[in-house]
């Protein structure tokens, strides 16, 4: 048996696009249609393994204070990855991700591995930002790119292991 490796993955992004969505989602497997509060817990953890090698996934949710841009310090320290959340049907959410980024950047490890979700893709009929504008602003800063949907499942596993694969190459 081998011994876990832990991750710290922190979650960022405007209040409302889905953040503790997409982590209940992945943590549970379930979505509560009418969930207003993000978790209590400062972060929540889940396993996945890779052939014979298990990844931890530490994962940090804000219980709210991104509404003032004011994470803490601790937030971001010692973070292997941060995933930012936009929703495709408010082109606000996605502008707001270039200032994410700066506070990321700001207090964050340098070598952090960063991943854009574009969440809720199952109202794709509501699309304010083309899957091409959102590619190419994670491409000019080397992130991942996923379209999400708490809703219906879809691209949540798959960000994790994109996040995983960037880390350790050599689980492919
Ligand atoms: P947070 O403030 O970023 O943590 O966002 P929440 O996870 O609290 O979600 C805000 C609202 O969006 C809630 O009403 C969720 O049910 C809804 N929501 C989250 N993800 C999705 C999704 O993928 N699709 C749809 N249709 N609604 C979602
Ligand atoms: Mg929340």
């Amino acid at each position: 048996m081998s011994i876990p490796t832990n991750l710290k993955v922190v979650v960022l992004g405007e209040s409302g696009v889905g953040k503790s969505s997409v982590v209940l989602r992945f943590i549970t497997n379930v979505f509560n249609p009418t969930s207003e509060a993000t978790l209590g817990a400062s972060f929540v953890g889940k396993a996945l393994s890779f052939n014979d090698k298990i990844l931890k996934f530490n994962i940090w949710d804000t219980a709210g204070q991104e509404k003032y841009h004011s994470l803490a310090k601790m937030y971001y320290r010692d973070a292997d990855a941060a995933i930012m959340v936009y929703d495709i049907t408010k082109r606000d959410s996605f502008n707001g991700l270039k200032k994410w980024y700066e506070e990321l950047k700001e207090n964050g490890p340098r070598d952090i591995v960063v991943a854009i979700a574009g969440n809720k893709e199952d109202l794709v009929e509501n699309e304010a930002v083309s899957p091409q504008d959102a590619k190419a602003y994670a491409d000019s800063i080397g992130a991942i790119f996923r379209k999400t949907s708490a809703k219906t499942c879809t691209g949540i596993d798959q960000i994790f292991k994109d996040i995983a694969l960037k880390i350790f190459p050599e689980l492919k």
